[in-house]
């Protein structure tokens, strides 16, 4: 790294649910609630802990506790913290929705996702009308829209605690203000400078895990209401990223997925100056990680610089998730993305050059308003062109408070009509990038057990492939070399070749 940057972090590492209660113990409750958020939030859940140890002596039974996680890996991270406190604090998880507190981390990418969680709510409100005790909660990206937070109030008013993006980290001071105080609970905000993430994490996995490296974007792309529900970009302090990264190795995690809206951005708003690719490379030398993932990367901000460190890493992944959106120059300009297809294509080309084995990704939308047939001839040219390893492909729906949604829409017919052609050509460019690899050995790290073919566990590639091989769950969390023997288009069926690797 050529900047001048040192380890250790500048503040002590609260994070382990298994160390929670040596924190808590040098907590003092005698005292005001502290003014450092981390040590603030630790207090009050050592507060909520003693009131759910007297609830459970009173109920006689343990407090449960039920989060439902919608929308992306930053919701789904986020959803680990919010459990992590929840269970810091005393409750114990449970799959069913009549637990003593639901909580639904909400997602507002797309306007159905809305209606999934207002649905949710009516279904459970009957389960607190059987348990008057029972809390509920919502947070997330949809509370940052003043119309959800009033429908909210109006047609589910037992709804006790709502919390936006900005202050998620406030969780357990809340948690704590609506368990010791029958009232409601309601607090957005429309921004916030803090970056408080040493909280404790109730991670999902324990070979894998997501970090955060920053949060919002300054993009505005016409169809998205991430900046406005999230925020300008704030990039986390390296040394506290790579702290979290050495802590996870050292407790087990093989492979880290680096998280941020623009991922590749990050660092634009440090006064170090510390860089994407310079923090990716100073990760990739923590002893002990072997996979490094990062996502979501933006093509603008795609240096070579990144594609140098990717290729002379060889811990970090061969899967580079490029999102395309369109192949048409003048969707893209209407889309606000700051590119064009023939920068597209040569950044693919120049990859593919310099990492031969990386498999490169993509997002495209279908039926953005304004798009042509002959636009979506250019997505199909810059398909075939770019021959994607595989793709996620969405028809283009109004998303509310975005400019897009104003703009003269294309009919749903002729979306579909569209849509169904993007979709052949991306199913053939992949199952042909695909078949490229019968007959290969490369090394995959077991996931989990498969539920749909009895005696096999899937395993992923370090190109993001899944293969599905014979074997057991206590393979699950090492890697193993896989011989990869019959193609199903996108993934494989194959057999382990030789010993744990
Ligand atoms: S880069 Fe564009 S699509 Fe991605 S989060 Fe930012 S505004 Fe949304």
């Amino acid at each position: 790294m050529k900047k001048d940057f040192q380890l250790p972090v500048k503040k002590p590492a609260l994070i382990d649910l298994g160390r929670i209660d040596e924190v808590l113990e040098g907590i003092d409750l005698s005292q005001d609630p502290p003014e450092d958020e981390h040590l603030r939030q630790y207090y009050f859940i050592k507060k909520t802990r003693m009131l759910a140890d007297s609830l459970k002596a009173d109920r006689g039974r343990d407090l449960t506790f039920h989060v439902n996680t919608f929308g992306c890996q930053m919701n789904a991270k986020d959803s680990e913290k919010l459990s992590g406190v929840l269970k810091a604090s005393g409750f114990t998880e449970t799959e069913e929705e009549d637990a003593d507190f639901v909580l639904f981390n909400t997602c507002t990418v797309r306007d159905n996702a809305d209606q999934r969680v207002f649905g949710r709510l009516g279904r459970i409100s009957h389960f607190k009308k059987a348990n008057r005790d029972m809390k509920i909660g919502i947070c997330g990206c949809m509370m940052q829209e003043a119309s959800n937070v009033e429908k909210i109030k109006k047609s589910y008013p037992f709804v006790d605690l709502i919390f936006g993006t900005h202050n998620i980290y406030r969780f357990a001071e809340y948690l704590f203000q609506v368990m010791s105080e029958d009232r409601k609970v309601i607090q957005i905000w429309d921004k916030t400078d803090q970056v408080v993430e040493d909280l404790p994490s109730d991670r999902k996995f324990s070979f894998k895990a997501g970090v955060n490296i920053s949060f919002g974007c300054n993009n505005f792309c016409t169809y998205c209401i991430v900046p406005y529900v999230r925020g300008r970009e704030r990039s986390r302090d390296a040394r506290e990223i790579l702290q979290e990264c050495e802590r996870l190795v050292k407790d087990g995690v093989s492979e880290i997925m680096l998280l941020g809206q623009n991922v590749n951005s990050y660092g634009h708003d440090l006064e170090d100056g510390i860089t994407f690719p310079e923090l990716l490379e100073e990760a990739a030398h923590i002893e002990g990680l072997k996979r490094l993932r990062f996502m979501t990367p933006h093509p603008k901000d795609f240096s070579e610089e990144l594609i140098q460190v990717i290729k002379r890493n060889p811990n970090v992944t061969r899967h580079i998730h490029l999102p395309l959106q369109s192949g048409s120059t003048r969707i893209i300009k209407k889309m606000n993305r700051h590119y064009t297809k023939d920068q597209y294509i040569a950044l693919v080309r120049h990859i593919r050059e310099e990492i031969p084995d990386a498999a490169i990704t993509t997002d495209i939308i279908v039926g953005f308003p304004g798009e042509t047939p002959e636009d979506v001839d250019d997505t199909i040219d810059v398909i075939r062109r770019a021959q994607f390893d595989n793709a996620f492909t969405f028809i283009y729906s109004i998303r509310r408070g975005t400019p897009a949604a104003g703009w003269e829409q294309v009919p749903e017919e002729e979306k579909k009509t569209q849509f169904g052609r993007v979709l052949k050509e991306v199913q053939e460019s992949a199952r042909r990038q695909s078949e490229k690899l019968q007959g290969k050995t490369m090394t995959g790290l077991v996931e989990e057990v498969n539920t749909q073919t009895q005696g096999y566990v899937t395993a992923r590639l370090s190109n993001n492939m899944i293969v599905h091989v014979p074997g057991d769950a206590s393979m699950i969390g090492s890697f193993y070399p896989i011989h990869l023997e019959e193609c199903r288009g996108f993934y494989y069926f194959g057999t382990v070749c030789g010993d744990r690797c």
